[in-house]
């Protein structure tokens, strides 16, 4: 029996998923999460049916913790919880594979370096989720590593989806509307050619609803535009990022207020969002539980901004069949889910408040034009069905 591991490494964490690899669909075994890589880091695991093997457990440490550390330490965990575990082929999330990948890709020092070229694309995600695969190579240095890119499900966007009105030169530099959020909806594609097949032939709206937040317009199961552009700052307010703003806005930061590039940078990443317009949270279960005006318009602004965005995508799709909600609010958030549909009667989508309440699989009234769902979405098990298939190819 053999296994995969999956690795997500954010600048300050490091999830990991242990999956058995074997004729079905690869089985989690487990799955974890070191938080505070970089500072005093802790360590949970869990088990398949999410049992905590490991709570918030320190790890032990000279100084602060690399990821190098925290993959030491999460692996020390895996195998003395599960030592039969057999880890040939490691899985990687990638968050850019700038224009040359389509889909996941077995790891080579050239293909690294070339993704090492990226990291000006997207500062704050790709040298650490670099920093990650370095870790894992150190770590098993015979297994098969892999990496799969959230650009990749969106490569064959039409040009008008794929490029701005800036001068040619940019865009063939690479300046373009990349989308991300990819392995989200490369499962939930999936989970639709196999629950619905209808939908998945047709044109539907997929929306990750995260604490990052983005929608995907999908026709034949395939990306055809994304909210998000050439970073994941672009399209919906999320939980801490803006989504869509004017540049002008960043001129007048930079030029009247006088903020330097990395006050810039913290700000529209960390600053701003669900948490900047409430001043509460960033979290959408306290800022449902408020009663407080700010929080109110903070969510009032977030479905404004959603309904938009959802309308402007089915105009890409010319018609809408289908709605998608996933990620922690998109599964979880009657309200969220109720606000940004009641704007959308227009367009065909009507809620069953039972079913919306019950956060059951089809949440639309049964003669309701649009077909809308609630799918969990499962961007490890994206990873693992990569390891399964790029694994054997390049052992
Ligand atoms: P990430 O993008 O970090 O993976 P998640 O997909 O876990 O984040 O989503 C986190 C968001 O989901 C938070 O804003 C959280 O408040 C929200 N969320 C989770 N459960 C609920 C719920 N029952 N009601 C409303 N929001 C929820």
């Amino acid at each position: 029996m053999t296994h995969a591991l999956t690795l997500n490494a954010g600048s300050s964490s490091l999830k990991f998923g242990l999956f058995e690899l074997g004729a079905d669909d690869p089985a989690l075994i487990a799955s974890g999460k070191a938080d505070r890589v970089g500072g005093d880091a802790t360590l949970t695991l869990k088990d398949a049916a999410g049992a905590k093997l490991i709570d918030a457990a320190a790890i032990p440490a000279e100084g602060v913790v690399d990821h190098h550390e925290a993959l030491a330490a999460a692996l020390k965990a895996l195998l003395d919880h599960f030592p039969v575990a057999q880890i040939n082929t490691v899985g990687h999330r990638v968050v850019h594979g700038g224009l040359d990948h389509s889909g996941p890709a077995v790891l080579t020092p050239g293909i690294i370096d070339k993704l090492s070229q990226l990291s000006p694309f997207a500062p704050l995600h790709q040298p650490h989720n670099l920093a990650g695969v370095r870790a894992a190579m150190a770590a098993f240095p015979k297994a098969v590593q892999v990496a799969c890119f959230d650009t990749a499900f969106h490569r064959h966007h039409p040009f008008v989806n794929d490029v701005f009105a800036l001068p040619r030169e940019y865009y063939d530099k690479g300046v373009r509307r990349y989308g991300f959020h990819g392995l989200s909806y490369d499962y939930i594609s999936g989970e639709l050619a196999r629950i619905a097949p209808d939908l998945h032939a047709g044109r539907v709206v997929v929306a990750h609803l995260g604490n990052g937040a983005s929608m995907c317009g999908m026709r034949g199961g395939r990306s055809v535009a994304s909210s998000m552009g050439f970073s994941a700052l672009d399209g919906l307010p999320m939980g801490t990022r803006t989504g869509q703003l004017d540049p002008g806005v960043l001129l007048y930061l930079l030029q009247q207020e006088g903020l330097s590039v990395e006050q810039i940078i913290t700000l529209l990443y960390k600053k701003s969002g669900l948490l900047g317009l409430s001043g509460i949270s960033h979290d959408m279960r306290t800022l449902e539980a408020s009663d407080s005006e700010a929080a109110q318009q903070a969510i009032a602004y977030y479905t404004f901004r959603a309904r938009r965005e959802l309308g402007g995508l089915a105009a890409a799709l010319e018609g809408l069949d289908g709605v998608v909600f996933c990620g922690g609010i998109g599964e979880n958030s009657r309200l969220i889910r109720e606000r940004i549909c009641d704007g959308l009667h227009w367009i065909g989508i009507e809620i069953d408040d039972d079913a919306n309440a019950a956060n059951a699989p089809v949440i639309s009234r049964q003669n309701a034009p649009v077909k809308v769902m609630v799918i969990p979405t499962n961007e490890e098990l994206v990873i693992a069905r990569a390891c399964a298939t790029l694994g054997k190819r390049g052992a």
